[in-house]
């Protein structure tokens, strides 16, 4: 048993903790991150099998714009003196919707604008005037320093700054995407379309995806775009442990937190399932809320305010998750990294309605054999249907699940099943356990329409000493996301120790 004591320990190591880590180790901070796992990452993690280095989930990647101040990796690791090499995705996502909508959203604005509006030429200004207002949230975004909303001089500051972008934000801030969309579009598919636009990355429809992250996400894929870094996405995190490293910061693989310790009431360290107990000033949380206050901190009576966010946002699903390598001649020349499929829209959002797909060979061959491809194709699932089932059966579920799913992009791909090399299946089960994440959720999501981003939770938490960093927090998930909420919660950290 040992008893280091730290200015800062960090539960976990997705890019939320390893954003605070980096930012709070530059800062002077002795900082000390603790990861359950083999490797850190987290979501933004990998593994590799018979030549094919495979990411755990996220692969779409924003925030690697060289650009404004809303290019939060590019920032982070600049911070640490580390860039990495990216590779630019010129279309985001290839839509093969209903009623045989296929629309590509191009890295250029207009073209994507013109893609989309071949399709309901009568919707052109109504399509033209929701997009320039999603920029107009970027832009204030992009003009300003994105740290603690907590930091009352922090706002201040900005506000003398930049007072016209502050309240420009204020005014979106409790607004929701599809308000925004019904002002301007009436075409009731057209409308669906832009529900899907949300749900691709926050799994709920436009009514209930806010405002500041439509704009964000809208926008920046044709300004500072989506960029994939080579060598796989796996790349970020152990480029921010190298620059945490380097910063004089500590990181444990493999170091399974079990407890965060409490005395008179406040955080004042973390006990492993080793049996080591850690000590530190400050105590981070990067796993999920449900886990943060549901198996680290014990006590008997759930926090009010805890109680309060779990009443207005509920778990996402989880994934099922088909990790496959095929062979390279069934992409033809023209064929996108990022597709999703769906066939009726009355299932987006049901359980295997949307199919996300992405080949990110497409853009970094090395991450495959030679001849060969990677394609992750993912699809919404609930925990409950994989949990208490035999071996044999659950076996038996995966099997018939990936059959499904194959069979659907065939339409997309023809000739996959026969095309396929290797096939790894991964399940909400799996999630939970590689991951860490309460039945494997993607993340919050809201159980009916909010004012958009105003009840979600900023990094301090009603425990003394305990913060919170990473999707569960403002402003969601998503790498740039939490990469934002781990600038902003280093940043009121920062100034609580007083470092300089
Ligand atoms: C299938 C899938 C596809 C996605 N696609 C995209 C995409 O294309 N683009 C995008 O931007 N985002 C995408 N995302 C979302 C994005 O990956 C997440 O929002 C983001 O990575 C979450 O980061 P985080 O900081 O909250 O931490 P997480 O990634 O959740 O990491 C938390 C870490 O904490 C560790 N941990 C938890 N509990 C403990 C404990 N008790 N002790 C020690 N360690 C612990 C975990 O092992 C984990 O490493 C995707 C996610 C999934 C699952």
């Amino acid at each position: 048993m040992s008893y280091d004591v730290f200015d800062v320990i960090i539960i976990g190591s997705g890019i939320g903790a390893l954003v605070t880590a980096t930012q709070l180790a530059v800062k002077g901070a002795s900082v000390l991150v603790l990861e359950r796992y083999i490797i850190p990452g987290g979501s933004a993690g990998y593994f590799e099998r018979e030549g094919y280095k495979f990411d755990v989930g996220a692969s779409m990647i924003f925030g690697f714009g060289q650009k404004g101040t809303t290019n939060l990796l590019t920032r982070a690791l600049d911070a640490v003196n580390i860039s990495l090499e990216t590779i630019p995705d010129q279309v985001q996502i290839h839509y093969h919707l209903p009623n045989n909508l296929d629309v590509k959203v191009d890295r250029n604005y207009q073209t994507f604008l013109e893609n989309i509006t071949a399709y309901f030429p009568d919707e052109r200004l109504g399509i033209r005037r929701f997009y320039d207002e999603c920029w107009k949230v970027f832009n204030y975004l992009n003009s300003m320093d994105l740290l603690s909303l907590e930091e009352p001089r922090y706002l201040l500051r900005t506000f003398l700054q930049h007072p016209k972008s502050c309240l420009g934000l204020a005014k979106y801030l409790p607004v929701n995407a599809g308000d925004i969309a019904r002002k301007y579009i009436k075409d009731p598919e057209l409308l669906r379309f832009i529900d899907m636009e949300c749900y691709c990355w926050s799994v709920v429809p436009a009514d209930m995806t806010p405002m500041i992250n439509a704009g964000m996400v809208f926008s920046d894929r044709h300004y500072g775009g989506v960029n994939y870094p080579k060598g796989g996405v796996g790349q970020i995190a152990l480029s921010l442990v190298e620059g945490l490293e380097k910063a004089g910061g500590k990181i444990i693989t493999s170091a399974h937190v079990t407890k965060i310790l409490l005395e008179k009431g406040r955080a004042i360290g973390v006990k492993l399932a080793s049996g080591d107990v850690f000590r530190a000033s400050i105590i981070v949380s990067n796993a999920t809320r449900w886990d943060t206050f549901g198996k680290l901190l014990t006590q008997e009576k759930m926090l009010t305010n805890e109680n309060q966010w779990q009443q207005r946002y509920q778990k996402s699903p989880s994934f099922l998750s088909l990790h496959m390598g095929v062979k390279s001649d069934i992409l033809t020349n023209n064929t996108e990294c990022h597709h999703i499929l769906l066939e009726k829209w009355e299932k987006m959002a049901e359980l295997e309605g949307t199919i996300f797909v992405s080949i990110p060979t497409l853009l970094d061959p090395d991450l495959a054999p030679h001849g060969y491809h990677i394609i992750h194709a993912f699809t919404p699932h609930w925990l409950n249907e994989w949990d208490k089932l035999s071996q044999s059966d659950y076996e038996a579920r995966k099997e018939a699940a990936a059959d499904r799913i194959i069979t659907r992009l065939e339409k997309i791909f023809p000739g996959l099943d026969a095309s396929l090399d290797y096939l790894e299946i991964g399940t909400p089960r799996t999630h939970r356990r590689f991951l860490g994440r309460s039945d494997g959720t993607y993340g919050p999501i809201p159980r009916r329409k909010l004012p958009g981003l105003l009840g979600m939770p900023f990094n301090r938490t009603a425990v003394p000493g305990l913060y919170c960093v990473g999707d569960s927090t403002f402003p969601g998930q998503g790498l740039n996301a939490v990469a934002f909420s781990g600038f902003a919660c280093a940043h009121r950290i920062g100034v609580d120790l007083r470092l300089g």
